[in-house]
C-alpha cells in the first residue's frame, strides 16, 4: 500500500442489517469531491471542516435518499484523511445503491481494517492503540470496556515507550564507545545499566502476569456449573442471566442473538457452562457425560458445584467433589434448594466455599456473585492504574524483550565486547517497538488489521 494513499475508499460502517440509520463512510484524497459528485445540497468542497449538511444523494435525476453529510477535512480526520460519513436511511438496498454510486465514480471498496490502518499509517495512532479500537467495538462488560479504553487511549503504549526511551539512551552511550573502541573507554556506566535492566524486567514480569486477567477481561471467565440432574443448573442460570437479558430483550422488536450463557457481575464477564455431574456411572451414555464435564471442567477457570440440599448428604456432597478438587480449580460449593429448610445448611458447616441459596426463590444470589467474583478479583483490578496486558501478540513480544534483557545481562557478566551487548539492547528494543507498531512489517499489519470488519 502507498503511504500517504492516492485512492479514496468506501464502505459502511454501521452494522449490517436494516436500522433506523446506516452510515456510510469515505476516507482518501478524493472523498469530499467524489461526495459532491452524487450530493445534491451545498457545495460540499467549499465547507469548512466538522460540519453537517443536509442534502440528497442522486444517481443522475434519480433521487436515492435523503442523508445528512459529515466532513473532515484532512488532516483533522480518524484517518487524517479526508473523510466523508454519510447518514442515509437504514436501509440495506439505499446502502449497496449508494456504496455502488460511489464506485462506479472511482472509489474502491475498503478492505477489512482498512479506515484503521491508515489512521495507523498516518500517524495518528499506534499499533496497540490501533488494536484497542477492536477491543473497544467488541467489548462486552465494565471492565473490558475499560481496558480497551485505556489502551486506545495510549496508556499502555506510553509506559512501553518510556521503557524503550530509557534503553535506546543506554542503546547510545554503548554505541558510541564502539566509535572509540581503541581507547578502550566506557561511556555506559555498567552498574546503572543493570540496575536499568532489573528495573524494566519487573516492569515486564508484572505486565506479563496481568494478561492471565487481561484475558479473562477480554474473553470472560470460563466457569462450568456441575451438578447432578434437577440440582436447579437451569434455573440458576436463567437467574443469573436474568437481569441483564431483562435491560436487552425486553426492548419490542429487538432481532439481536443473545448469548444466553453470558453474563456480567460486578463488571466482569463470566461464561457459564452448564454439565452433568462427575460420578463415575456404569451407563455409557452418561459415562460420556461425566467425560465431557472433566474436560469442561479442565478448560474453566472456576467451578461452581451446584447440589440439592434436600437429597445430599455431607458424606456424598464430599465424594461428588473429591475428583473436582484433583482439577487444582477454584471451587465454590452451593447448596441450592435452601428454601424448603434452612437448618439443613448446619450440616455443611465446616466446609469451605459454601454457598446456600434457593435459585428458584431467588435467595441469597448477592452472595453468590460475591464468592464468584473474588475469585477473580485480585490485586491487578484492585489497583486500576496498573496497566492490564489483553493482546497475546504483546505478550510475545514482551517475552522476547525480557528474553534479550537477560542475554545483555548474562554478556554483562561474562565481560563481552560492547559491541555484542549493544546488538542484544537493540534485540529488546526491536521487541518493544513490535508491540507499539515503530518496528512492523506488511505481515504483521495484515495480520492485525484483517481480524478487523471492512468499515472499521
Ligand atoms: P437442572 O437439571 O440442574 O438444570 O435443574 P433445574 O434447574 O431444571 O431444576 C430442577 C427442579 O428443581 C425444577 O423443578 C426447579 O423448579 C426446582 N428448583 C430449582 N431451584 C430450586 C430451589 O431453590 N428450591 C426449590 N424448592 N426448587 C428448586
Amino acid at each position: 500500500m502507498n503511504f500517504p494513499s492516492n485512492d479514496t475508499i468506501v464502505a459502511l460502517a454501521t452494522a449490517q442489517g436494516p436500522g433506523a440509520i446506516s452510515v456510510i463512510r469515505l476516507s482518501g484524497p478524493e472523498a469530499i469531491s467524489l461526495t459532491n459528485k452524487v450530493f445534491r445540497g451545498k457545495d460540499l468542497e467549499k465547507q469548512a471542516s466538522h460540519t453537517l449538511h443536509f442534502g440528497t444523494i442522486r444517481e443522475g435525476e434519480r433521487l436515492i435518499d435523503e442523508v445528512l453529510v459529515s466532513l473532515f477535512v484532512a488532516p483533522h480526520s480518524y484517518t487524517k484523511e479526508n473523510v466523508v460519513e454519510i447518514s442515509c436511511h437504514g436501509s440495506e438496498y439505499i446502502v449497496a445503491e449508494i456504496i455502488k454510486l460511489f464506485l462506479r465514480e472511482g472509489a474502491r471498496l475498503a478492505e477489512a481494517g482498512e479506515f484503521t490502518k491508515r489512521a495507523f499509517l498516518n500517524g495518528q495512532m499506534d499499533l496497540a492503540q490501533a488494536e484497542a479500537v477492536a477491543d473497544l467495538i467488541s467489548s462486552n462488560s465494565r471492565m473490558s470496556h475499560e481496558v480497551a479504553m485505556k489502551q486506545m487511549r495510549g496508556g499502555f503504549s506510553q509506559e512501553i515507550k518510556n521503557l524503550r526511551a530509557q534503553l535506546v539512551h543506554f542503546a547510545s552511550m554503548i554505541e558510541l564507545e564502539l566509535d572509540f573502541a581503541e581507547e578502550d573507554v566506557e561511556f555506559a556506566d555498567r552498574s546503572a545499566l543493570r540496575k536499568l535492566i532489573a528495573e524494566i524486567q519487573k516492569l515486564l514480569r508484572h505486565l506479563l502476569q496481568s494478561f492471565e486477567l487481561g484475558n479473562v477481561l477480554k474473553n470472560g471467565v470460563p466457569t462450568v456449573i456441575v451438578g447432578k440432574p434437577n440440582a436447579g443448573k437451569s434455573t440458576l442460570l436463567n437467574v443469573l442471566l436474568n437481569e441483564e437479558k431483562a435491560i436487552v430483550s425486553d426492548i419490542p422488536g429487538t432481532t439481536r442473538d443473545f448469548i444466553e450463557d453470558e453474563v456480567s457481575i460486578e463488571g466482569i464477564r463470566f461464561r457459564f457452562i452448564d454439565t452433568a455431574g462427575l460420578r463415575e456411572t456404569e451407563d455409557k451414555v452418561e459415562a460420556l457425560g461425566v467425560e465431557r464435564t472433566r474436560q469442561k471442567v479442565e478448560e474453566a477457570a472456576l467451578v461452581i458445584y451446584l447440589f440439592d440440599i434436600n437429597s445430599t448428604t455431607p458424606q456424598e456432597l464430599q465424594q461428588e467433589i473429591t475428583d473436582l478438587k484433583t482439577s487444582g480449580k477454584p471451587v465454590i460449593l452451593v447448596a441450592n434448594k435452601i428454601d424448603a429448610d434452612q437448618n439443613q445448611l448446619q450440616q455443611f458447616d465446616q466446609l469451605e466455599n459454601l454457598v446456600g441459596i434457593s435459585a428458584s426463590q431467588k435467595l441469597h444470589i448477592p452472595e453468590l456473585k460475591n464468592a464468584i467474583v473474588s475469585q477473580v478479583k485480585t490485586a491487578n483490578l484492585q489497583d486500576r492504574s496498573q496497566t492490564i496486558v489483553t493482546n497475546l501478540r504483546h505478550v510475545a513480544s514482551l517475552e522476547k524483550t525480557y528474553a534479550a534483557l537477560d542475554d545483555v545481562l548474562h554478556g554483562l557478566d561474562l565481560g563481552i565486547s560492547s559491541e555484542l551487548v549493544a546488538s542484544d539492547i537493540r534485540r529488546a528494543l526491536h521487541a518493544l517497538g513490535e508491540i507499539t507498531g515503530e518496528i512492523t512489517t506488511d505481515d504483521l499489519l495484515e495480520n492485525i488489521f484483517s481480524k478487523f470488519c471492512i468499515g472499521k
